[in-house]
C-alpha cells in the first residue's frame, strides 16, 4: 500500500521557494489552493506545471522578441510578413504557443509612437516577450497608459517630440500586441544578433527606446570599467 502524497509535497526542487507565511496576496493564496486541489484530483501534474513555469521563467522572454525586431530591421521582407500577420512570422523564428495566437505587430515611424497595454487585466504576447512585468499589470499603468500616455512615458525616462502621435493598443485575450521599434541610427552594417542586442523588453511595449547605437559596443561585454 502506497502512503498518498500530499499533493504540495511534490519535488522542491524548483528555485521558487515556498515561504508558508501570511504575505502571500490574496490572488496567490487562491492559484495556490486551485492548484492544490487540481494536483490531488489528478487534473494537473505537479511536475508538468514546474516545467511550464520554468519555460516561462527562463527560456521564453524578451530575447525571443528582440530577435523578430532586429530580423525586421535587416530583412524587408521578413517586416512586411511581420506586419501583416505577426503570428506566422514569428513562427518562422520558432515562436508560438499560448498567448500568441493572434499576434499583431505595431510600426513605430518617425510620426507614430505604439505603446501597448491590457486595460482589463493584463494580456500580453507570452511567445516574444515572456511574463508581463508588474508594472504591467498595476492598476496606475493600465489606467494611465490611456488616459495620459505622455506622462507615462516621461515616467519611463521617453520624451517624444510633441508632433509624435502616441498610439495606444488596449491588448485583449483575442488579440496581442508587439511594438516594432525603430532601428537606431548608427547601425549601418550591424548583424542582427548585434542589432539584437539593442532591443529591449520595454522597447517592445512601447515604453522605452531601443538601446543608441553609440551606448552599446556590439558584441563585447561590459568592461568599460566605468567607475574604477
Ligand atoms: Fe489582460
Amino acid at each position: 500500500m502506497t502512503t498518498p502524497k500530499h499533493p504540495h509535497d511534490h519535488d522542491h526542487d524548483h528555485d521558487h521557494d515556498h515561504d508558508h507565511g501570511s504575505e502571500l496576496s490574496e490572488a496567490a493564496i487562491r492559484v495556490r489552493a486551485l492548484e492544490t486541489v487540481l494536483l490531488a484530483k489528478g487534473y494537473v501534474n505537479a511536475d508538468a506545471l514546474d516545467l511550464i513555469v520554468e519555460t516561462y521563467e527562463t527560456k521564453i522572454g524578451p530575447r525571443c522578441g528582440a530577435q523578430v525586431v532586429a530580423r525586421a530591421w535587416v530583412d524587408a521582407d521578413y517586416k512586411a510578413r511581420l506586419l501583416a500577420d505577426g503570428t506566422a512570422a514569428v513562427a518562422e523564428l520558432s515562436f508560438s504557443g499560448r498567448q500568441g495566437e493572434h499576434l499583431k505587430v505595431v510600426e513605430n515611424t518617425d510620426g507614430v509612437h505604439n505603446m501597448v497595454v491590457c486595460t482589463l487585466c493584463s494580456c500580453y504576447p507570452w511567445p516574444v516577450l515572456g511574463l508581463p512585468p508588474v508594472w504591467y499589470k498595476s492598476a496606475p499603468y493600465r489606467s494611465r497608459a490611456v488616459l495620459e500616455p505622455r506622462a507615462v512615458l516621461t515616467d519611463f525616462g521617453v520624451t517624444l517630440p510633441p508632433d509624435k502621435t502616441v498610439r495606444v493598443w488596449d491588448s485583449t485575450a483575442e488579440i496581442r500586441y508587439l511594438v516594432l521599434p525603430q532601428r537606431p541610427a548608427g547601425t549601418v552594417g550591424w548583424s542582427e544578433a548585434q542589432l539584437a542586442e539593442l532591443v529591449t523588453r520595454d522597447s517592445m511595449i512601447g515604453t522605452g527606446l531601443p538601446m543608441a547605437a553609440q551606448s552599446h559596443t556590439p558584441g563585447a561585454a561590459g568592461t568599460d570599467g566605468a567607475g574604477a
